[in-house]
């Protein structure tokens, strides 16, 4: 059975998974802190995660990365990550000996829901990740769309409020400072001041400015009104963002994933009440249905090793 290696770099951690190329079936995964200090250091964890997986059936190694990825394999700009101009492919390739591909990490979970998640079976899909940012990947006609450049699908930073709170990529209001994490958080230390009793300020320790997206959430589960009702706004800005989407991309089903689905149809559910006042004609088009991602924190690791043994050939 062919092996392949997916190194998927998040803000905080680097998930490695070893998996079966036929099935896209996780043998193996391991996790390792991302160093946020310097590009070499970087380079060295994803070495140092690859060799802990390696197998004789190894044939190539896929890497997600979050930001601008070129279609050489170089990172050419992340807003939230510290590297820029870094060919991460050749880097991993010279010092493991196994050919490297380097993907946006968006577009590698797309790929892994679209071949083994909750996009099996369809040719047009959107896949939204909503982290601390919003990442993105399309699959058009059962193809991975790339673009000229590879940038493609960089949906987080499409500005929808120009007077917005200042986004990681320069810009003001980008959608993702709006229908994120980041943004659960900025809304919840924003109700939390005004409702210093509440659920989310306590588990922050009485510090509204501690509170973060993750005690909202948690406080929501919990049934906490306030936090509930973040998560309706947030969730609402998310919808109207997919309804723009899918009014320019028309694709058969809209997977979200990532970190913030921890709220599960606390933020999904007003998300889907928006998308559909949002869209255009919902009357006229058939039903698009915004569904939870199904392969989790593997998504990204899993879709970049499937797509480095696609480059391969095989
Ligand atoms: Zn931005």
């Amino acid at each position: 059975v062919t092996e392949a290696i997916g190194l998927d770099i998040g803000g905080t951690k680097i998930a490695a998974v070893l998996i079966a190329g036929d099935a896209g079936q996780v043998l193996e995964r391991r996790t390792v802190p991302t160093p946020a200090t310097e590009p070499g250091e970087i380079v060295r964890a994803l070495v140092g995660a690859a060799t802990g997986l390696m197998t004789n059936q190894v044939r190539a190694i896929g890497i997600g990365a979050a930001g601008m990825v070129d279609r050489a394999g170089i990172v050419r700009y992340a807003p939230n990550l510290a590297y820029r101009d870094i060919a991460l492919g050749s880097l991993v390739r010279e010092a493991v000996g196994v050919p490297c591909h380097v993907e946006n990490d968006g577009n590698a979970a797309a790929w892994a829901e679209y071949r083994f998640g909750a996009g099996r079976g369809v040719r047009d899909l959107l896949f939204v990740g909503v982290g601390t940012g919003i990442g993105g990947g399309i699959v058009s006609d059962g193809h991975l769309y790339r673009g000229m450049s590879g940038f493609a699908a960089e949906i987080g930073h499409i500005v929808v409020e120009p007077d917005g709170p200042l986004c990681g990529c320069g810009n003001r209001g980008c959608w993702e400072q709006l229908a994120s994490g980041s943004a659960i958080q900025r809304l919840g230390r924003a109700r939390a001041r005004e409702h210093p009793d509440s659920l989310p300020v306590s588990m922050a320790g009485g510090d509204p400015e501690a509170v973060t997206g993750a005690m909202v959430t948690r406080a929501a589960h919990l049934g906490d009104e306030i936090a509930v009702r973040v998560l309706a706004e947030v969730g609402g800005r998310l919808g109207e963002g997919i309804a723009g989407l899918v009014n320019v991309l028309d694709p058969e089903v809209v997977v979200i994933g990532g970190g913030g689905m921890d709220a599960g149809e606390l933020l999904l559910g007003p998300a889907r009440s928006s998308f559909k006042t949002t869209v255009e004609a919902p009357g006229s088009r058939s039903n698009v249905p915004l569904r939870p991602a199904e392969l989790g924190a593997d998504a990204g690791g899993v879709g970049a090793a499937l797509l480095a043994l696609e480059e391969l050939g095989s």
